[in-house]
């Protein structure tokens, strides 16, 4: 593949950046706080000074920011994106946004002459330093098609959803479930623990059974060890609920179990666990 650029390095898009380099890619990095772009120099990338300067020298460019008002800050302004993407460029956002978000971007881009496919991602800072993710891309199918010797590189998989929104809100889907179960999955651990059951115990048991999965395995040694060390900031994971609940009020379906997670996810956040890992969501229980 051509040169590629990398908006975007947090939790996440460190780790898949860094292992576009490995892979052999010519990468270009910009973040807003340019100190972060050093870890990724040092392994071979190059810095851009702004996100326009990124998106004129490479030819695909892929981000990873925040949320909605992140992904929008990095393309307006005479600095953003769209000032520097022209003809024959292409752009990825990896972010998790919700559709009107997506659509609004990608009609900016494609304004501005150039492609536009979302490609948010499902699994967390594991994943993404293993290059395991589930890359969720829609929109443009000639990018999709020159996108997939890189999405190769961070994901296990990369389905192709269909038009501009609908990445997006399969990714909402995936993270609102993710949310609920999170949050009922701490409401029992803190019934079991408090009733005097054993936390390893109450583990392998829903471990062995019909419930089990990953999250509640992972999540649940985390909690149990009262460590709560970020892999997925919680502040992400109720932007998600919210952008999901906001999806949902579009369609006029009530989500109900979607809405009180949330409320608790806010709960989380005003007790001052942000920045901690959506695992932290127990001690909100405790
Ligand atoms: P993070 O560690 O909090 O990193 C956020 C990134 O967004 C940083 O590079 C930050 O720049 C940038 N940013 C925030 N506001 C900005 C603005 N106004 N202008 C420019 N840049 C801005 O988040 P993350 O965990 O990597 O997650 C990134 C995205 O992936 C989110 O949409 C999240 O929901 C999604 N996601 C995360 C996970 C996960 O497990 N962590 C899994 C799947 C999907 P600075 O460094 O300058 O602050």
């Amino acid at each position: 593949m051509k040169k590629i650029g990398f908006i975007g390095l947090g939790i996440m898009g460190k780790a898949m950046a860094l292992n576009l380099i490995k892979a052999g890619f010519s990468v270009t990095v910009w973040n807003r706080d340019l100190d972060k772009c050093a870890a990724l120099v040092a392994k071979g990338a190059q810095q851009a000074n702004s996100p326009r300067e990124l998106t004129e020298t490479c030819d695909i460019t892929f981000t990873i920011v925040s949320d909605p008002a992140a992904a929008l800050a990095i393309c307006e302004g005479p600095d953003g994106v769209i000032a520097g993407i022209g003809n024959g460029r292409s752009y990825i956002d990896m972010s998790t946004v919700d559709d009107v978000t997506s659509q609004k971007i990608a009609k900016a881009i494609t304004e501005a002459g150039g492609r536009f496919l979302e490609a948010p991602v499902s699994g967390t800072k594991k994943p993404a330093e293993d290059g395991t993710l589930i890359i969720l891309a829609a929109g443009d199918e000639t990018l999709y098609q020159d996108a997939l010797p890189a999405f190769n590189v961070m994901g296990k998989m990369s389905p192709y959803i269909g038009e501009v929104g609908q990445g997006a809100k399969m990714k909402l889907v995936v993270n609102m479930m993710m949310g609920g179960m999170l949050s009922i999955f701490s409401e029992g651990m803190s019934l079991g623990l408090k009733a005097g059951l054993d936390g390893p115990q109450i583990l392998d048991i829903l471990g062995a059974g019909a419930i089990s999965n990953p999250m509640f395995k992972g999540k649940g040694e985390m909690l149990l060890a009262e460590n709560y060390t970020t892999s997925f900031p919680l502040k992400h994971m109720q932007k998600d609920l919210r952008l999901a609940i906001s999806l949902g009020e579009q369609l006029n379906l009530a989500l109900p179990n979607a809405a009180i997670s949330n409320e608790i996810f806010k709960q989380a956040i005003q007790a001052g666990f942000s920045d901690e890992d959506i695992a932290a969501i127990f001690k909100v229980y405790k």
